[in-house]
């Protein structure tokens, strides 16, 4: 069985991490994905806006009735940053021998991994499976694999429609009550709006 993971912030989730998982699901064969919000990213600058509950909740209207699409907790409640290589170790016991793991992930996350715990043991629990993203420079793939040798032959790219949309950019705009509709699904629009999500930013930057 072979079974996607997209690890994110999903602060909010939106259209481009739908757009890769269906792409990933599609080119490399895989018969369902994971999106793991993680708890306290430990390679974001900033904390996460919403509470991991939001977020999860979030991911969950996002995939609605897609039966191949899940959402898991495993990172949510994990005390202190969270690490990629830990999940993959948990994820590796859960499904056994039977099951190939394929991390779904942009380029812009890629270009980190040198950062990354343990990126050699990460390598040898799942394969990447690689999406371009609008606005990122052309990948250096020479300098990558000098980087992270053991990268090679780990990496698969896979195409999917460029969609123009960051977290960050919502963010913002929910702050100032402009529409996400067409960026996120209709069900996390609405459910930004009735939570009040993000309006704190907007008083965080009014205080300060
Ligand atoms: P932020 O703007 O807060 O940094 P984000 O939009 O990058 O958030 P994440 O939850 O951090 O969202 O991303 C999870 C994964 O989805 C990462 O691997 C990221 O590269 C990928 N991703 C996010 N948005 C896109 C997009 N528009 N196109 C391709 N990949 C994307």
């Amino acid at each position: 069985m072979n079974i996607g993971i997209l690890g994110g912030t999903f602060d909010p989730v939106h259209l481009g991490h739908l757009s890769i998982a269906k792409a990933a699901m599609d080119q490399a064969g895989l018969e369902r994905v994971l999106f793991i919000p993680a708890g306290q990213p430990r390679l974001k600058q900033a904390e996460p806006s919403a509470s991991i509950d939001h977020r999860i909740e979030m991911v969950r209207l996002a995939i609605g009735v897609n039966s191949r699409f899940d959402v898991s907790d495993i990172e949510a409640h994990r005390p202190g940053p969270t690490y990629t290589v830990d999940t993959l170790e948990e994820l590796s016991i859960k499904f056994g021998t039977e099951a190939d793991l394929y991390f779904i992930l942009g380029m812009d996350v890629l270009g980190q991994l040198d950062q990354w715990k343990d990126p050699e043991r990460v390598l040898k629990l799942c394969q990447f499976l690689v999406l371009d993203r609008p606005g990122e420079e052309v990948f250096d793939w020479p300098a990558f694999y000098r980087r992270v040798p053991e990268a090679e032959g780990r990496v698969q790219k896979v195409t999917a429609p460029l969609v123009d949309v960051s977290a960050t950019e919502l963010r913002r705009r929910a702050s100032v009550g402009e529409s996400l509709t067409g960026q996120v699904p209709d069900a996390v629009a609405e459910y930004i709006h009735k939570q009040g999500l993000y309006l704190k930013e907007r008083e965080g930057r009014a205080a300060s």
